[in-house]
């Protein structure tokens, strides 16, 4: 049996990052940038005013108070998205908007609420008092403040997020180049399986795991695609494993146990080339990797826990690594364990449990206490729904007690880099 990280290890250096495409700008929200992004432009492209208020020379302000306003003539009135009329000259002002083009001469804006409309209420025509110095450049947003003609904005390995999506908008970057989401081919094996919208029969049960993993590839940013179930012979497991190559990878669940409909692996080796096929692990030991015409294939166990663990060990940071990512596992903290846990000694334990925030006395002493959030069978559910993290309890203990200090995979959070 291999350890979780041999496993892991031999699985991430088979798998290779896929190609660069362009995409619409939304859809590359969460991906990983394949090319900088430059500005062909300045931005903002032209200065413009930061406030609604009079476009001024500062010159002509000094000194104005509320009792010994500065009156100035309005030449011209700037509504965003309009040209300035005008040039400001000694002794005259123009009406300006939030983003309108500051108008030649001025030097400042002063925001509206210390002026006072005068005659025609301090538009175009009449005059305004203005009842505060100015200062040169004051509430002037200048052009390529934000960014000049040339310069990158966005680097290639950074991941896009919302104020990427804003940037790129700003540059009209319509198509920015990403690297690809993996498409994810789901296969569910059984012969007790009905799909969801089904009654099962005697001996039969809902194909959950389907909807699981691929609900799981999904929050790995890659593509599902669901190839429906392949009962437990070799021919139907052959049909569907065999449309591995149409796809970036390949995962199943179940039959890759000691059963004896358990066909997955004979028909992986005869398409395909099996790598290995356990993991000193639980839940989840019979993990199994290989290829099949060159598209990366995971054998993961039935039992719906199983599943969903396997697949945040092995596919989750597979995925990742396709995706362009260099961050592939999720953050891990220390906790102290709150209740005793029995385990086998020859395999990592990876139970499902809650973490929650401790009074830290000693300084250094972990910040997380962690408990199991259910019964731990791998083919309970509900544990794993309640699970805000894996507590991973080590090979060579055969039960830890509590008060001991865990490691603890957080399922809630993700890398927060590339
Ligand atoms: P197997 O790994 O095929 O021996 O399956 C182990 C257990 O998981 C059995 O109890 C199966 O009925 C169950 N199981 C297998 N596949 C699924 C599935 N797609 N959805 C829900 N349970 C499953
Ligand atoms: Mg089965």
């Amino acid at each position: 049996m291999l350890t979780v990280e041999q496993a892991r290890d031999s699985v991430l250096e088979r798998i290779v990052r896929l190609e660069p495409e362009p995409v619409a700008v939304l859809e590359s929200l969460g991906c990983v940038l394949a090319a900088d992004v430059v500005s062909d432009i300045d931005v903002a492209p032209f200065d413009n005013s930061a406030m609604d208020g009079y476009a001024v020379r500062s010159s002509d302000t000094a000194g104005a108070t509320d009792d010994a306003p500065v009156v100035l003539r309005v030449v011209d009135h700037i509504a965003a998205g309009s040209m300035p009329q005008a040039e400001v000259g000694m002794g005259e002002a123009s009406r300006i908007m939030t983003g309108a083009p500051v108008p030649p001469g001025a030097d400042a804006i002063v925001m509206v609420e210390v002026t006072e409309g005068l005659e025609a209420g301090g538009s175009t025509g009449g005059t305004v008092a203005i009842k505060r110095p100015a200062t040169f450049g004051d509430h002037i947003r200048h052009a390529g403040e934000d960014a000049h003609a040339g310069e990158t904005v966005l680097h290639a390995g950074e991941v896009v997020n919302a104020a990427s999506i804003g940037l790129m908008a700003t540059l009209g970057t319509t198509t920015p180049l990403v690297y690809r989401r993996p498409r994810v081919a789901i296969v569910s094996t059984g012969d007790e399986l009905v799909g969801i919208e089904e009654v099962p029969g005697p001996g039969q049960i809902r194909n959950s795991n389907t909807y699981s993993l691929a609900a799981q590839v999904i929050a790995a940013g890659g593509v599902p695609c669901i190839l429906g179930i392949a009962r437990d012979n070799a021919a139907d497991t052959r049909a569907l494993l065999g449309r591995a190559s149409e796809f970036d990878l390949m995962v199943t669940t179940g039959g890759v146990s000691m059963g004896d409909f358990d066909v997955v692996k004979t028909v992986l080796q005869e398409i395909g080339k099996l790598d290995f096929w356990k993991v000193a692990m639980r839940p989840g030991a019979p993990q199994t990797y290989g290829t099949i015409g060159g598209t990366p294939f995971f054998g993961l166990p039935g039992n719906p826990t199983s599943t969903m663990v396997g697949f945040e060990l092995f596919v989750r940071p597979a995925i990742r690594k396709m995706r362009g990512f260099t961050a592939l596992d999720r953050p891990r903290v220390t906790a102290v364990l709150a209740e005793d846990a029995r385990k086998k000694s020859d395999r990592r334990y990876f139970m499902r449990g809650v973490l929650t925030r401790r009074e830290v006395s000693e300084p250094g002493a972990p910040a997380y206490e962690a408990r199991l959030s259910g019964r731990q069978s791998s083919a309970l559910l509900t544990a794993m729904h309640r699970a805000n993290c894996l507590i991973s309890l080590p090979e060579g203990l055969s039960s830890v007690s509590a008060g001991s200090v865990v490691e603890c995979i957080r399922l809630d959070q993700e890398e927060g880099s590339a």
